[in-house]
C-alpha cells in the first residue's frame, strides 16, 4: 500500500523549472584590473598569474562580474521573483543559501566583456530540514564573452516555513543547554574533521611546492597545485592575537570569553578557544598546547547526537606572564 501527497504547490512550482531567469544580461564593469587586485588583496592571493601585463582574473571572481549591485540586474525576467512570491504566499518566508558551484571553461581577461542568460534549473520536491519545510532552488548562469561560453555558476536556496524550535515552551529553565553550531564538514575540509575525530590536528601540505595551509583549501595559494597530503600539528603554538566575546550573546556560550588565533608551530594559523586562564589573562605571546575536548555530551538515552570534539588551546601552567597585552577587547 502507498500514500500519494498530493502537493498542489510543489507541483505549481515545477512548471518553473527551464524558465528563463534573465536574459542577455550584460556585467556592469568589464573584466578589469582595479577589480582584480580588490579582490586579491581581499583573499590574500599573491598569485603572479593575477598582476602584470598577462593577468587573468582569479576564476573564482566569475560571479563578481556579473553581480547587479544596488540598482539590480539587467535582463531580469520577473520569473524568479513570481517564483519566489509563491513561496511566501504559502508561508516559506525564509530564504538560505545552500551552496553554489562554478565551472570555468577559460580565464577572464581584463577588457572582456560579460554577459550572461540565467535559468532556474531545478525546483525539488518538498523537503523537510532541520531549519523547516521547503523547496530547494537551483538557478543556473551561463556567462559568455561575445558567443563563448566561459563559465556556468549554479546556485542553490532553500526557501522554506520555519521549523519551531523544540526548545520552545518546554525544558526552558531546566537545565536544557543550548548546543553548539556543528561544522559545515564538506569534501574540501572533510579530512581535517576526520583527524580531529582520531584526536588529532592535520595540516595540509602542497605535494608540489611543500607549502603548509590551514584552515583547508582545495588548491595552494603559494603555486595553485591541486595535490596535498598532511602533517600532524606538534600542538605546540602562541598566541597570535585574539578577540574578547561580549556581544552578541550565542546560547551555547558563555561571554565573555576569549578567541584566540593561535600560531602554530608549523606556522600556520588557526582560529579557535583559548582556555585554561579566564579571559582577561589571554595575551598576544603566550605559549599555548593543542588539547582535544569534547562539548555536548548527550543527555540522555533518547539524545542521538553525540558530542562534539573540538580542538582548543591550552595556556601552559606558569607562563602566563609572557605575554603582551593586545587584542581588541
Ligand atoms: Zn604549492
Amino acid at each position: 500500500m502507498s500514500t500519494v501527497v498530493v502537493d498542489e504547490l510543489g507541483a505549481r512550482l515545477k512548471t518553473y523549472e527551464g524558465r528563463a531567469a534573465a536574459v542577455a544580461g550584460s556585467g556592469k564593469d568589464p573584466v578589469n584590473e582595479p577589480m582584480i587586485r580588490h579582490w586579491c588583496e581581499a583573499m590574500g592571493d599573491t598569485s603572479p598569474a593575477y598582476a602584470g601585463p598577462d593577468a587573468v582574473a582569479p576564476p573564482t571572481m566569475l560571479q563578481a562580474w556579473t553581480m547587479g549591485g544596488l540598482s539590480g540586474h539587467t535582463g531580469r525576467t520577473g520569473a524568479y521573483d513570481e517564483l519566489f512570491d509563491l513561496l511566501d504566499a504559502a508561508g516559506c518566508t525564509s530564504v538560505v543559501a545552500t551552496d553554489c558551484e562554478q565551472e570555468y571553461l577559460r580565464p577572464l581577461r581584463p577588457g572582456d566583456e560579460v554577459t550572461f542568460d540565467a535559468v532556474i534549473e531545478s525546483v525539488s520536491d518538498r523537503k523537510t530540514t532541520k531549519l523547516g519545510t521547503g523547496y530547494f532552488v537551483t538557478t543556473r548562469m551561463d556567462v559568455r564573452v561575445g558567443p563563448d561560453l566561459v563559465g556556468t555558476h549554479r546556485f542553490r536556496i532553500l526557501k522554506y516555513a520555519p521549523a519551531r524550535r523544540k526548545e520552545e515552551g518546554k525544558g526552558e529553565g531546566k537545565g536544557t543547554r543550548a548546543r553548539r553550531p556543528r561544522p559545515v564538514v564538506n569534501r574540501d575540509n572533510a579530512g581535517f574533521w576526520e583527524g580531529v575525530e582520531r584526536r588529532q590536528l592535520l595540516i595540509q601540505r602542497c605535494t608540489d611546492c611543500g607549502t603548509l595551509r590551514h584552515p583547508w583549501l582545495p588548491g595552494c595559494n603559494a603555486c595553485g597545485g591541486l595535490d596535498w597530503d598532511t602533517v600532524e600539528a606538534s600542538g605546540e603554538g602562541t598566541v597570535h592575537s585574539y578577540v574578547v566575546m561580549h556581544h552578541p550573546p550565542f546560547p551555547a556560550f558563555d561571554p565573555p570569553y576569549a578567541v584566540g588565533l593561535i600560531e602554530l608551530a608549523e606556522g600556520v594559523r588557526i582560529v579557535s578557544n583559548v582556555v585554561g586562564v579566564p579571559f582577561d589573562k589571554v595575551r598576544i605571546g603566550l605559549p599555548v598546547r593543542l588539547e582535544f575536548r569534547r562539548y555536548d555530551e548527550p543527555q540522555g538515552p533518547g539524545d542521538e547526537d553525540g558530542p562534539l570534539v573540538l580542538p582548543v588551546f591550552r595556556v601552559q601552567e606558569g607562563r602566563v606572564q609572557e605575554g603582551r597585552e593586545g587584542g581588541v577587547g
